[in-house]
C-alpha cells in the first residue's frame, strides 16, 4: 500500500472556525488507510457494505479481524469486551448535528448560526469529520467498565488491546500525548482498522495515522 496515494482535492473552509479542510475521497485500493479527521472530511456516505457486530455495525471487511481479536482476548481470561460504537453514516451525523444546532438556538435565540454551530461542534462530531463515518473505527470497552473515560485504560481489557491490537490490524488511534496531531483527546477505547502490515509499522514507530500518512 502506498500511503501517499490517499486522494485529496479541493480545499474548503469551515464556515465558522475558518479552519481549512480537504475532502477525503474514497480509495478502493487503499481503503484501509483512509484518513478522516477535522481537516480531512468525507463529503458524503461511503458506499460500503456493513455487518452487524452486536448492537453496532462495522465495515464488513474488518468483521473477521475484529471478531478474532476479541475472541483471542477473551480466551482463557476474565476479560469481556463490548463494542459500544461502530459505523455511523455521514447522513445520520448530519441529522444529529443539525438537531443539536437547532436545540442550541432554541435554548438561546440570541446566538447567531455560527455561534450555535461552534457550541454544537463541541458536543457532536462534525458530519464527515468522525472516523466512525468510515466503518473502520470501533469504540471497545469492557463489560464491567462501560464508561468512555480515561480511567478505562487501567482495565485488563484496555491493556490487552493496547498490547495486541496491531496483530489483528488495529491501532490505538488517539494515543496519550498526541492530541496536537490527531486533534482528539486521548481515547483508550477507540480502535481503528488499518490492516496488519500498516498497523505493525505504525505501532513499531510509535506514531499516529496522520504522521504515517505524512499529514501531521
Ligand atoms: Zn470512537
Amino acid at each position: 500500500a502506498d500511503p501517499s496515494s490517499t486522494e485529496e482535492n479541493s480545499v474548503n473552509q469551515d464556515p465558522t472556525s475558518g479552519q481549512g479542510y480537504v475532502i477525503t475521497e474514497p480509495d478502493e485500493e487503499n481503503w484501509n488507510l483512509i484518513l478522516v479527521n477535522k481537516t480531512h472530511r468525507l463529503a458524503e456516505n461511503l458506499e460500503i457494505e456493513t455487518r452487524s457486530f452486536g448492537s453496532e455495525e462495522v465495515d464488513a471487511r474488518i468483521y473477521d479481524s475484529l471478531k478474532q481479536m476479541l475472541e483471542d482476548g477473551e480466551r482463557d481470561s476474565d476479560r469481556e469486551f463490548l463494542v459500544c460504537s461502530g459505523y455511523r453514516s455521514v447522513d445520520l451525523q448530519q441529522y444529529l448535528f443539525d438537531n443539536k444546532i437547532q436545540r442550541v438556538r432554541d435554548a438561546d435565540p440570541a446566538l447567531s448560526y455560527d455561534e450555535a454551530y461552534n457550541v454544537a461542534a463541541t458536543e457532536v462530531a462534525i458530519p464527515g469529520a468522525s472516523e466512525h463515518n468510515t466503518g473502520l473505527a470501533v469504540d471497545i470497552c469492557a463489560i464491567d467498565f462501560q464508561m468512555l473515560i480515561e480511567e478505562y485504560e487501567e482495565t485488563d481489557e484496555a491493556q490487552w488491546l493496547k498490547e495486541n491490537c496491531y496483530k489483528y490490524g488495529f491501532i490505538l488511534r488517539y494515543p496519550n500525548g498526541k492530541t496536537d496531531i490527531t486533534g482528539i483527546i486521548y481515547e483508550p477505547w477507540h480502535y481503528r482498522y488499518v490492516g496488519v502490515e500498516d498497523a505493525k509499522k505504525i505501532t513499531e514507530q510509535g506514531i499516529t495515522l496522520e504522521e504515517y500518512l505524512g499529514e501531521d
